[in-house]
């Protein structure tokens, strides 16, 4: 094969600049690997490219003298996923195709298809209410490698390794089964460690109706919300049952899959942007705020037996008539295939449009800065622990707004707060984005500094909090780039607690056992003994 014939790759580094790489789109990634290998390419393997901004990054002169070229190798998708025998051994699954021990509660899908498609598959072979527990938002768009290289979790706060089996790893001249323990050298590590070719799941049962119900907190105190997560701690804790068995809460028929954060201006900005039906429904949730006097709702999803008007009867606290202290008045329920898409489009409207500014370039301006938090933290139950963390976003909040006034009139900074507030992890995405005219470039610089700076700040405000207070920081969603950002902020590896120090010297050997042709983008603290 010849790899330099191939179309570029329409990838860019962090900065926007085209990356020199060719893209090679497969049915068959163990063959094409080796061959790269082979010939000295190196690898860059790409999935549903949703990921976040700079995961393609790679410095040039890691590559030059070294290898022929970088070639970007993606798995070839499909419309639908092609069912093959249930026995079909793992590594011999395509890139869009699944086999389905519906005895056995696995599934073995190939790298390049989406979860929904993985679902569907599963709907169709095994029933309706059967899937996997990847809930990624972008769901319908990551594919099943990309998922399982970022370590990616939804709401649910579930990494893919909860009910991952086995992964199939191109990684030299003959691919090899990952499993158990080994699955952290491929989890998280964003291909740097070789290339997955397909893998295999568990999947499970779950309660016939999903559920949304999107509640106004009133006021921006972080003790409300902390009352909240705590109140609703049980009906968050899911047990995961034997492969292919029913999922079960400790709130009864009633699980809770996911409180997600939305404040009030991302609902607005989102207003100005969206399209019906979300539109009008979104409006009269800010009404809603409005009435209620709140800075933001709580959306909460879930799976029960019961009708929607029940779940709320039975998540309501007779004594103080409120589901943890959070009236329900102004409460809205969503119930139906329908009203689920809707409920989805504006939950995730705001980090949507979050994402898509801070990667356009608007006439006049220089390509936005932005960064993102991402720090998973799971929470005892008690809400001490929970107010010192919001406490930590807080203060995060009032100085980025703080330098947005400081800034006023060079650079424009903007500020999205959106995602994961469950006490099964705590993961609310706070999103920063500069905006500065041409010529501004001097201003960008010394403001991305001071973001930085603050980011920094902040994380070590949770590290600070976890430690006091009996929480656990697992990482954040983006594997180990995460544990690294982490890392950087606590002053050195030396200073993580002990859990996360392990799961950075794992990476480290995982990188550095790895063929240099994955391995050339991983940062540096990773490729070199500590
Ligand atoms: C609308 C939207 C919602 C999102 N919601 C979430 C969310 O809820 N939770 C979350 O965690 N993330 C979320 N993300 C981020 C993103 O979807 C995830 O990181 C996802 O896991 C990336 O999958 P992908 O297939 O798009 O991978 P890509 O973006 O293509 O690649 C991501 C990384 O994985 C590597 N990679 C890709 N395929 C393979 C493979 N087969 N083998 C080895 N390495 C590979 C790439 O080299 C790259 O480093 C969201 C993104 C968008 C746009």
């Amino acid at each position: 094969m010849d790899f330099s014939g191939l179309p570029r790759a329409e990838l860019t580094d962090d900065g926007g600049k085209p990356l020199e790489a060719q893209l090679c789109v497969t049915a068959h990634i163990a063959q094409t690997v080796a061959e790269a290998l082979r010939q000295n390419w190196a690898v860059m393997a790409a999935g549903g490219l949703t990921s976040a901004i700079g995961s393609y990054d790679y410095k040039a002169e890691d590559v030059a003298d070294r290898f022929k070229g970088v070639v970007a190798i993606r798995p070839k998708g499909a419309l639908a996923a092609e069912r093959v025998a249930a026995d079909t051994p793992l590594d011999q699954i395509l890139t869009h195709q699944v086999a389905i021990a519906a005895d056995q509660g696995l599934v073995s899908a190939g790298a390049g298809l989406t979860f929904t498609q993985v679902n569907a598959a599963l709907a169709e072979a095994v029933g309706p209410t059967s899937r996997i527990l990847v809930d990624l938002t972008s769901i319908a768009s990551a594919y099943v490698g990309g998922v399982v290289a970022t370590g990616g979790m939804g709401p649910l706060r579930l990494l893919p390794s909860a009910s991952l089996e086995a992964v199939c790893l191109a990684d030299g001249e003959s691919t090899r089964i990952v499993e158990g323990e080994a699955l952290g050298t491929v989890e998280g590590m964003q291909g740097w460690t070789g290339m997955v070719t397909a893998a295999r799941f568990r999947f499970y049962d779950v309660p016939a109706s999903e559920f949304g119900l999107v509640l106004p907190v009133q006021g921006s105190d972080v003790d409300t919300v902390a009352g909240l997560l705590a109140y609703l701690h049980a009906w968050t804790r899911i047990t995961l049952p034997a492969p292919g068995g029913r999922i079960t809460g400790e709130g009864g028929d009633t699980v809770l899959n996911g409180i997600e954060l939305v404040s009030k201006d991302s609902l607005e900005a989102f207003i100005a942007h969206a399209e019906e039906p979300a539109r009008s429904k979104a409006e009269g949730l800010l009404q809603s705020c409005e009435y209620a006097g709140a800075d933001m709702l709580a959306c909460l999803t879930g799976w029960s037996e019961l009708s929607i008007d029940d779940v709320l009867m039975s998540l309501l606290d007779p004594e103080t008539e409120t589901i943890g202290g959070v009236m329900i008045d102004f409460g809205v329920g969503f119930s139906s295939g329908a009203e689920m898409e809707t409920f989805r489009a504006i939950r995730e409207g705001a980090p949507d449009l979050a994402r898509t500014r801070a990667r356009v370039v608007q006439p006049g301006k220089l390509k936005p800065w932005s960064t993102s938090t991402d720090i998973n933290i799971i929470m005892p139950a008690d809400s001490s622990a929970l107010v010192a963390v919001l406490e930590a976003y807080a203060d995060y909040r009032g100085a980025i707004r703080a330098l947005g006034r400081e800034l006023a009139g060079s650079i424009e900074v903007e500020l999205s707060a959106y995602g994961h507030l469950s006490p099964m992890g705590i993961d609310p995405h706070h999103r920063v984005t500069l905006f500065a005219p041409e010529g501004g470039e001097a201003a960008l610089a010394a403001a991305r500094l001071a973001v930085a700076a603050n980011k920094r700040t902040l994380i070590h405000d949770l590290l600070f909090a976890a430690e006091r207070h009996g929480a656990t920081i697992t990482g954040g969603e983006k594997g180990a780039p995460s544990l690294v950002e982490i890392a950087r902020a606590a002053g050195g590896e030396g200073r993580l607690a002990p859990a996360l120090k392990a799961r950075l010297r794992k990476a480290r050997a995982a990188v550095m056992a790895a063929p240099a042709n994955f391995s050339f983008r991983a940062p540096k603290e990773l490729r070199t003994e500590d």
